[in-house]
């Protein structure tokens, strides 16, 4: 192969597919340069797992809900590993131990329950400044008010949610905020207006089916993000400190839901 060639593509998706053809087609040499697994989202990622999905899915619900007269419905297994996701389901005012139990009792099996915990902020008409620096760009930090009357509202970013003029955003009683927090934490200032939803993930920890769920996780990718002085004022100004904070809180907090020594 030369050493020369008349274009560098940049990633091995469906774009980098038609470019290469592009070249080619106008007798030019092209070389296709990947990051990750070739094929890039559509094949990977996206369409084709997705459709697997789909797929699998209408295979059931037509099992299910045969179209002809003359075929009786059946159940088909479902071997279907979910995932738990805590922050999430806090963040949707969703307990997570109940879900989990839900979800157990329905047969569906739990690969894995991620440990994580999101930030609460009571009274967001006086307090919302308080999330202003937290109120970065990197990641999505989905907000869910909650109206005294208990409806929900979603805003899918913090920005979004300190910018808006919405009453039934503006005076919500509650909002909580997609933010990855230490687990550790539960108030994250004097006045407790600023806390985290530590409660509801202690209360999923003393759930007795969270022994048939072999894999617990512990989600940091969000701690550089977390303003440096709460990181200070919470005594863990590395993600090493944190972690290991946090999986001493997890494993006391187990134990002591078992009834078991601390650390254990
Ligand atoms: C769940 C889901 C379902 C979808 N379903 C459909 C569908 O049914 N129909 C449809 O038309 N579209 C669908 N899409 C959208 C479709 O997947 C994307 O539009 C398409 O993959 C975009 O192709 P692309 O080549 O632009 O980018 P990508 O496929 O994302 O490829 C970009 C590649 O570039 C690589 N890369 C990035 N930076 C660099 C670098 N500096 N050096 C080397 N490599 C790099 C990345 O690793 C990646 O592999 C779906 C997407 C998702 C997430």
């Amino acid at each position: 192969m030369s050493d020369r060639v008349d274009l560098v593509i940049l990633g091995s998706g469906s774009t980098a597919f038609a470019a290469a053809l592009t070249a080619q087609e106008i007798q030019k040499t092209a070389v296709m340069t990947e990051e990750r697994p070739i094929g890039g989202t559509c094949v990977n990622r996206g369409c084709l797992p997705s459709k697997n999905l789909i797929g699998a899915a209408k295979i059931i619900h037509d099992a299910r809900n045969p179209r002809y007269r003359g075929l009786n419905a059946c159940a088909m297994d479902l071997d279907f590993a979910a995932l738990v996701d805590a922050c999430h389901q806090a963040v949707e005012f969703e307990e997570p131990g109940a879900a989990l139990a839900t979800l157990l009792a329905a047969g569906v099996t739990i690969a894995k329950v991620q440990l994580s915990a999101a930030l609460v902020l009571r009274d967001p008409a006086r307090n919302a400044e308080r999330l202003r620096p937290w109120a970065e760009d990197r990641w999505f930090h989905q907000v869910v008010a909650r109206g005294a009357d208990g409806a929900l509202h979603q805003v899918p970013d913090l920005p979004e949610a300190l910018a808006s003029q919405d009453p039934a955003i503006r005076t919500a009683a509650e909002w909580r905020v997609h933010f990855h927090v230490p687990l550790f934490a539960r108030e994250l200032d004097a006045d407790g207006a600023l806390r985290t939803t530590q409660p509801e993930l202690a209360a999923l920890l003393a759930r007795p089916e969270l022994r048939a769920v072999e894999h617990l996780e512990i989600e940091t990718y969000s701690f550089a993000m977390i303003p440096a002085e709460r990181r200070a004022a919470l005594g863990v100004p590395t993600l090493l400190d944190a972690l290991e904070r946090e999986m001493h809180w997890v494993l006391d907090t187990l134990a002591a839901a078992r009834g078991a020594a601390p650390g254990c």
